[in-house]
C-alpha cells in the first residue's frame, strides 16, 4: 500500500463517496416513497400438498417504483434493513395485509392463515408485540391465524431481546416461522434454544428434488421428519414442478407453496384464486 499513487488514493476515495452519495440518494428515494404510499403487498398461496386446497398465503411486499416499475425486495429490504426504515415498511405491509385479510375473512374465507414476514430490526422495537395486537384489533384478526417469518440469521443474533419479543408473541397465540431453513450455519441448534410452530423448508432443498439427485431427496425428508417429531408444520417452499410435488406428497410433507401453484399475486387474483376454491 506504501507505493499506491496518489492519483490511485484519489480515485479510491472518490470511488467511496460516489457510494456514499448512492446510498443517500437510495435512501432519501424509499423515504419518499413510504410517504407517497408507493409500496403493496402480493400474496401467493400456501397450499395443503396432499388436496391442493389453498391454506393460507404470504404476504410480499412490491415497490411501485415511479419510474423503475415494480420492485423486487430484494433490491429495498437490505437498505431499509439498514436505514431502519424497516420498521415504518414492515407496520404498513402489516397494516396491509391485515385489512386484506378481513376482507377475505367477511367474504367467508375463513382457516385461512395469514403469513408475515419480519426483520430482526423490527424485533428490537420496543412495542413491536403492543403495535402487532393494535393492528389484529383494528382489523378484527385472530392473533391464532398468524404466523411471522422469520429467517435464520434472526435466530444467530443470539439476542436476549429477540428471545423475550418471540416468547411473548408466542403467548399471544401468534404463530412463528423459521424460514429459509437449512440456510444458516446452525439450523439445528435454533431449534433446541428457540420455541417454534412452522419450518420452511428452503427452496434450494427442494430445487434437487425430482431431478435423480438422491442426496437432495434424503435431505429433505429427514427436514421433514425433525419437523413433525418436533411437532412443527413443515412447509416446503420454492415448488415448481409436479414432480417435485409428488416427491413431498410421498415424504408427508404438509404444506407447500412455489410457482407450481402461483407466483405471488395482487390482492384482487388471490380474491379470484379463492373464488374458485383453488385445487391445484
Ligand atoms: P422469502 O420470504 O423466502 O419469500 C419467498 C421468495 O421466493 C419470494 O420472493 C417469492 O416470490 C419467491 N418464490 C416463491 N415461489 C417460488 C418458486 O417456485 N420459484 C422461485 N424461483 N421463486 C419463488 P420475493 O417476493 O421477491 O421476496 C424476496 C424476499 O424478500 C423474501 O424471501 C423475504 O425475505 C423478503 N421480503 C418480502 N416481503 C417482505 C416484507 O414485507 N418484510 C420483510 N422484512 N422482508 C420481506
Ligand atoms: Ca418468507
Ligand atoms: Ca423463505
Ligand atoms: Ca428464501
Amino acid at each position: 500500500a506504501k507505493d499506491l499513487g496518489k492519483g490511485q488514493a484519489r480515485l479510491y476515495h472518490r470511488d467511496l463517496s460516489t457510494k456514499m452519495l448512492d446510498r443517500l440518494a437510495q435512501r432519501s428515494d424509499l423515504e419518499r416513497g413510504l410517504a407517497a404510499d408507493e409500496f403493496l403487498v402480493h400474496y401467493q398461496p400456501i397450499v395443503s400438498i396432499e388436496t391442493g386446497r389453498i391454506a393460507g398465503c404470504e404476504a410480499l411486499v412490491r415497490w411501485e417504483h415511479p419510474e423503475r416499475g415494480l420492485v423486487s425486495p430484494y433490491e429495498f429490504i437490505p437498505l431499509a434493513e439498514e436505514t431502519g426504515l424497516i420498521v415504518a415498511l414492515g407496520r404498513l405491509v402489516f397494516d396491509k395485509a391485515c385489512a386484506q385479510m378481513h376482507a377475505w375473512l367477511e367474504a367467508g374465507y375463513c382457516g385461512l392463515r395469514l403469513s408475515v414476514n419480519v426483520s430482526a430490526r423490527e424485533l428490537h422495537e420496543k412495542h413491536y408485540l403492543e403495535d402487532v395486537r393494535t393492528a389484529l384489533r383494528k382489523h378484527s384478526i385472530p392473533p391464532t391465524i398468524l404466523v411471522l417469518e422469520l429467517t435464520e440469521s434472526i435466530f444467530a443474533l443470539n439476542d436476549p431481546t429477540i428471545s423475550s419479543q418471540l416468547s411473548a408473541l408466542r403467548e399471544a397465540g401468534i404463530k412463528i416461522a423459521m424460514d429459509d431453513f437449512g440456510t444458516g450455519y446452525s439450523s439445528l441448534s435454533y431449534l433446541q434454544k428457540f420455541q417454534l410452530d412452522v419450518l420452511k423448508v428452503d427452496k434450494s432443498f427442494v430445487d434437487g428434488l425430482g431431478v435423480d439427485d438422491l442426496d437432495a431427496g434424503a435431505l429433505v425428508s429427514a427436514i421433514i421428519t425433525l419437523g413433525h417429531s418436533l411437532r412443527l408444520e413443515v412447509v416446503a417452499e420454492g415448488i415448481e414442478r409436479v414432480d417435485q410435488r409428488d416427491e413431498l406428497a410421498a415424504m408427508g410433507c404438509g404444506l407447500g407453496q412455489g410457482y407450481l401453484y402461483s407466483r405471488p399475486v395482487t390482492a384482487d387474483r388471490m380474491s379470484d384464486l379463492l373464488a374458485a376454491g383453488l385445487s391445484l
